[in-house]
């Protein structure tokens, strides 16, 4: 059977299979420092996560990265100002995880963790975070990532209640702006609209409300606050939907992709409420906000509640190998136990519990609690978000915001009143392209600036964000 192998530079073909130690003279078939030829093969063969050709035609080709700094094949040295994708929190070129992978790939690299079988690090990590994660969340399904993660806990919320003898409970309630994955079902969860259009028809049962975003969040209510209010939109969703068909509610602690909404202090005491009147399940999507990005280890944290089921993914290997997972409480894990016959639970994932992955996953962790990182992105935070806070004085800067370590610059076209820029204008996009042009790479959502460094940051490097941002923001929009 043909092989692929390189032929020369920048070109891959099929070939005749070659001897082993032929294979093994194989040497990557662009040069580290190559970027345009590099740049030639990527347009012809590589298909991107939002594929986009004109903005593949400039990429950068990251070639390295060390602690909070990536540097580009051209050899130019960048502040990684999002931790790749808000997931690298304890910096890039660490070491201790390429060790961690490397002996448990000598060992044992994997094994399937189907039923009926077990590794120790699967084993080890799942009793690890029983003991880290929310008190009520005990047992642990692992997936390779986010998505899978949130699929997982939808078909649980829905298994759950057919379990319990309500199988009409299917219906998952979801929030405008809210990113949970582009799978089919999560790409239906997600509550960002320009993410369905070419994907249609969407998985039905999936319904959206507002978010609480205490910018541009109004509400006619007099009589509550602007977190209880936006909190009784689950109320009345179920109300509308009727009670006995919501299976479950999800939400990120802290919306990140749709541009670091922190809601009100009030808004998850009263949503447990709700879902417990209404036995409908909390799923809270970790995703970003696990493992200490908002300066606690989990997101919920800070208002004192528990979810029913937890996703997680990004910062549990921060980054360096594909994990996510679901854990759950108790009744939701005996359901699952109990499951036989026609009841089973028939989830599976190839990858679920990979030996290699966990033991990533472990040794992140180690690192994570060794080095106090977790309070570090709480005091790290707190920095960052001052010297964000010096910007709001610019005519443009609608709202600087952020918990932990991930904050947001809003622009605005007017603050009063509040009016947006045109779309069309790509106000955000040319600031981002400044911020690069400086030395700090991230991603802006519209006019919104998604920000989330690595925990290990300097303080220099936490304020030369926030003074790019200046400076970015007066060269794209001038003083006035
Ligand atoms: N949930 C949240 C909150 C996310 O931010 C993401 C990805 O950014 C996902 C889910 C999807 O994760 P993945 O891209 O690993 O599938």
């Amino acid at each position: 059977m043909g092989i692929l192998f390189p032929l020369r530079a920048g070109r891959l073909t099929r070939h005749r299979a070659v001897p082993s130690s032929e294979a093994l003279s194989w040497r990557p078939a662009v040069n580290d420092r190559d970027s345009d030829s590099t740049r030639v093969s990527d347009l012809a063969h590589l298909i991107h996560p939002l594929h986009d050709a004109a903005a593949q035609a400039t990429a950068r080709v990251w070639v390295e990265g060390r602690a909070a700094v990536l540097i580009d094949a051209d050899g130019r040295e960048y502040i990684d100002a999002l931790s790749g994708l808000w997931n690298v929190h304890v910096g890039h070129g660490r070491r201790e995880l390429a060790d961690a992978a490397a002996r448990q790939m000598e060992r044992l690299a994997y094994t399937p963790n189907y039923a009926g079988g077990s590794n120790l690090p699967a084993v080890a990590l799942a009793d690890r975070l029983a003991r880290l994660v929310y008190p009520n969340i005990e047992a642990f399904y692992f997936t390779s990532g986010g998505a899978e993660a949130n699929e997982t806990a939808f078909k649980t919320a829905r298994f759950f209640w057919k379990v319990a003898g309500r199988p009409e409970k299917t219906t998952i309630i979801a929030r405008h702006l809210g990113y949970h994955g582009t799978t089919l079902a999560t790409m239906s969860a997600t509550g960002m609209d320009w993410y369905w259009p070419m994907f249609e028809p969407r998985v039905p049962g999936f319904v959206h409300i507002e978010s609480p975003y205490p910018f541009w969040f109004e509400t006619a209510r007099r009589d509550v606050t602007a977190g209880v209010a936006a909190a009784d939109l689950l109320d009345e969703a179920i109300e509308r939907e009727g009670p006995e068909t919501v299976a479950a509610f999800i939400a990120e602690p802290v919306q990140g992709s749709g541009g670091v909404i922190v809601p009100p202090d009030d808004y998850f005491p009263r949503v447990r409420e709700i879902c417990d009147r209404h036995d409908v399940l909390l799923i809270a999507d970790e995703v970003i906000t696990g493992f200490g990005r908002t300066g606690r280890w989990f997101g919920l944290e800070h208002w004192g509640i528990e979810p029913d089921i937890l996703t997680f993914a990004k910062g549990i290997t921060s980054g360096y190998i594909s994990l996510g997972g679901m854990g759950v409480n108790r009744r939701l894990a005996e359901s699952i136990r109990g499951g036989a016959g026609k009841t089973k639970w028939m989830h599976a994932y190839t990858y679920s519990g990979h030996p290699t992955a966990c033991a990533v996953a472990l040794a992140n962790l180690d690192l994570i609690e060794r080095e106090q990182l977790v309070e570090r992105a709480a005091v790290l935070g707190r920095r960052f978000l001052a010297a964000l806070c010096q910007l709001d004085v610019l005519p443009h800067v609608g709202e600087t915001r952020g918990l932990g370590l991930m904050a947001a610059v809003e622009l605005v076209e007017s603050k009063q009143p509040k009016n947006r820029f045109d779309p069309a204008a790509g106000t955000g996009a040319r600031v981002v392209a400044e911020m690069a042009r400086r030395g700090v790479v991230t991603r802006v959502l519209g006019d919104v600036i998604l920000l989330a460094p690595p925990f290990v940051a300097t303080d220099e490097q936490i304020d030369r964000i926030a003074g790019v941002i200046g400076e970015s923001i007066r060269a794209v929009l001038g003083r006035g």
